[in-house]
């Protein structure tokens, strides 16, 4: 069998850290980083006599990330403890949710081909992150930093609903541009504040029954969890049109050899004895409580795109780029806001900011320059004092140092020539060395005049305005 005859079938585990100021269980930071063990207490060291106290802030916090994807609330909910052995885990047990997460039954709707997708969520539980071991580059051991333990996090689990590595990246897309919105996580993936265990199966194409799967831990960036379920959908088919059988196991991501590991095998014969933590009350909601909770979300990436379509005429596709995260979505209105031409900035963020970013290895988050200088960079455009050739260098430059682009323009000489005698100049010079050309254009070939035009722009670098060469050309050609 072929390839194309198999399908992939994708669930994930995906933890967001919660941007919280204390601990789920002390009130020691949670801030990211610091110097190894300085966000630390008795209780997240796990000294023997202390106890947790739940922190109010992880429950709201969870409750809006449930409510933003569809889910259920559970109004009578607990702690249960998950035991295992782990030296970035002092207490050998992670307190956690097990029979009744604080969330469940929700979906996220993500844009493929077909038209709108549903991925369902599971559920949403509450848990703490564990510390860091930190592996000596000398040689000398390793070192354990407890200040991530404790740190509150929030587990979604989706139901297999996913098929391919692109509509991976977008249901992490959606969901990452939701938390944003709702203001729970910073989602910076770099930091692991967003990461996923991607569960991966093959079955043939019509087969009601899935797969067996793997999962792979802790995957951390959009690139290599796309790499990563597309080596191991390979693999498994290979495996299969073999006539070997897939063993269920967990595996580790390397991305430096862009091939998965098996970091320990018979997953389900795993015993994590989950009970119910007898340090903590249950957790009880009112339904008041949600309501409240549901009245003061944000608009959501949904509704701000049916905005944008109505209130904007952006395109579908603009519209569903721009709102793909919530950096666009600012970036977009506040440049908007300055030069009244939603049309050029969504096109401009669609295209030639989504390649600069991507050219860079970069993400959303991570733009410097902000709405005041695209805004006017659009205007310069609309009122032509550069054209939309120098705009892209403009922007590019904006990725190195922030400046008002009219700045940029007046350092580097890039303002548009519009002036009608020294473009004639140029298109006098230009069809006196190119008779050719003019033969060419006479005998009704019209990629001439083209060629004319771009031997114009190189003579000028670009900054001959093209309407009026256009223009020229044509009054001196049809003379
Ligand atoms: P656990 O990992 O604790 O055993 P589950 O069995 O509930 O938990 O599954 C965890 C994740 O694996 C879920 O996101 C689910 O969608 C996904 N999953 C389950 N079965 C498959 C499968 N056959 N192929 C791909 N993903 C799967
Ligand atoms: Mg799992
Ligand atoms: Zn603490």
């Amino acid at each position: 069998m072929a390839r194309e005859d198999y399908e992939v079938v994708i669930g994930l585990e995906v933890h967001c850290e919660l941007s919280t100021k204390t601990k789920i269980f002390c009130s020691c930071s949670a801030e990211f980083g610091g110097e190894p063990n300085t966000h630390c207490c008795p209780i997240c060291m796990a000294m023997p006599g202390t106890l947790p106290v739940l922190n109010e802030k992880v429950v709201e916090y969870a409750v809006k990330a449930g409510l933003a994807t569809n889910c259920t609330i559970e109004k009578n909910s607990k702690n249960d403890r998950k035991n295992y052995f782990y030296p970035d885990l002092p207490k050998s047990y992670q307190i956690s949710q097990f029979d009744k997460p604080l969330c469940y039954d929700g979906y996220v709707n993500i844009e493929t081909e077909d038209g709108e997708k549903r991925i369902r969520i599971e559920r949403i539980h509450i848990e703490e992150d564990a510390g860091k071991l930190n592996h000596d580059e000398y040689g000398r051991g390793t070192f354990v930093d407890l200040n991530r333990a404790g740190v509150p996090l929030i587990e979604i689990v989706s139901k297999p609903d996913l098929r391919s590595a692109e509509e991976v990246e977008k249901y992490l897309r959606k969901l990452k541009s939701i938390f944003e919105d709702i203001e729970v996580s910073d989602c910076k993936m770099e930091q692991g504040s967003l990461r996923a265990d991607v569960n991966v199966s093959v079955r043939k194409k019509g087969s009601k029954e899935f797969g067996t799967r793997t999962e792979t831990k802790n995957m951390n960036s959009f690139r290599s969890i796309v790499r990563e379920i597309e080596y191991e959908a390979e693999r498994q088919i290979e495996e299969l049109e073999a006539g070997n059988t897939i063993t269920q196991e967990t595996l580790r991501w390397d991305d430096i050899s862009g091939r998965t590991f098996t970091m320990r095998d018979k997953e389900d014969a795993e015993d994590y004895r989950y009970f119910p933590e007898p340090d903590l009350v249950s957790i009880q909601v009112s339904d008041e409580y949600i309501e409240n909770i549901r009245k003061s979300l944000p608009e959501l990436p949904e509704s701000r795109k049916k905005r944008y379509l109505s209130e904007y005429k952006l395109t579908e596709k603009a519209a569903n780029f721009v709102v793909s995260s919530k950096y666009y979505s600012n970036l977009f209105e506040e440049a908007t806001k300055i030069c009244n031409n939603p049309k050029t900035v969504g096109n401009m963020i669609m295209s030639d900011v989504a390649r600069i970013l991507n050219e860079r290895e970069e993400e959303p988050e991570d733009l410097k320059f902000t709405g005041k200088e695209l805004g006017e960079l659009v205007i310069l455009i609309d009122k032509g004092t550069i054209s939309s050739a120098i705009a892209k260098k403009v922007l590019q430059e904006l990725f190195n140092e922030v400046k008002m682009p009219s700045e940029i323009i007046e350092e580097k000489g890039w303002v548009q020539i519009s002036d009608e005698g020294a473009i004639k100049e140029v298109v006098v010079k230009i069809l006196e060395n190119n008779p050719q050309s003019i033969a060419d254009y006479k005998a009704g070939k019209d990629k001439a005049l083209g060629f004319l035009v771009g031997q114009a722009m190189k003579e000028t670098k670009g900054k001959a305005n093209p309407q009026l060469l256009n223009k020229l050309f044509l009054e001196e050609l049809n003379k």
